[in-house]
């Protein structure tokens, strides 16, 4: 009769630890301006290269499953944080300051007691087109497998301007090397 468990049962889990950290971030906040704040709405629908964002009018939290899973840990003591600061510092001043100046790092280091990193350390998901080609006209990007095949031999000619494909470079690796505002 139980062998019907949902399926998502891990990923609920997730939203719940993920809603109770940001709920006690508001605590903190509240605690600390002695002001009520409204709560945001938060979700693991963040993709790409940024670990989470504030959407302000919204008053939304997008939080990135990709690296959550890399360390849950880490990632709830830093990301939510790091996310809820904006929201608290847009619910106090709107959007008259700028999104990582002296409000928001005060937030951040008298609040949550943490010094106020705008980059995570998480790795990127991998990217689908990531190899960089280039023509006389313009760049273009290549799939893994198409890179493949024109490392293989394989001629790509630009339909624009018809002449041959070169590589230049992959991205990926240039990404994953730099640092990612979160
Ligand atoms: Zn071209
Ligand atoms: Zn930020």
């Amino acid at each position: 009769m139980f062998d019907c468990m949902n399926t998502n049962t891990s990923i609920d889990l997730e939203i719940l630890e993920l809603q109770h950290q940001v709920e006690l971030c508001f605590e903190l906040a509240e605690t600390f301006f002695n002001h009520k704040f409204q709560p945001s709405h938060c979700n693991f629908k963040q993709k790409g290269r940024a670990a989470g964002t504030a959407h302000l009018q919204k008053n939304e939290l997008r939080f990135n499953h990709f690296m959550y899973q890399q360390d849950p840990v880490e990632f709830l003591n830093t990301v939510v944080p790091h996310e809820v600061a904006h929201i608290i510092v847009y619910q106090i001043y709107g959007t008259s300051v700028r999104p990582h100046g002296k409000e928001w790092q005060a937030v951040m280091k008298k609040v949550y007691q943490l010094s106020p990193n705008r980059t995570h350390t998480f790795d990127l998901p991998p990217t689908k087109n990531s190899y960089l080609y280039a023509c006389t006209c313009r760049q273009h990007e290549f799939t893994k497998r198409r890179h493949s095949r024109a490392q293989k031999g394989v001629e790509y000619i630009c339909k624009q301007c018809h002449s041959c494909l070169t590589f230049i470079k992959d991205m990926h690796q240039t990404e994953s090397a730099t640092s990612n505002d979160m």
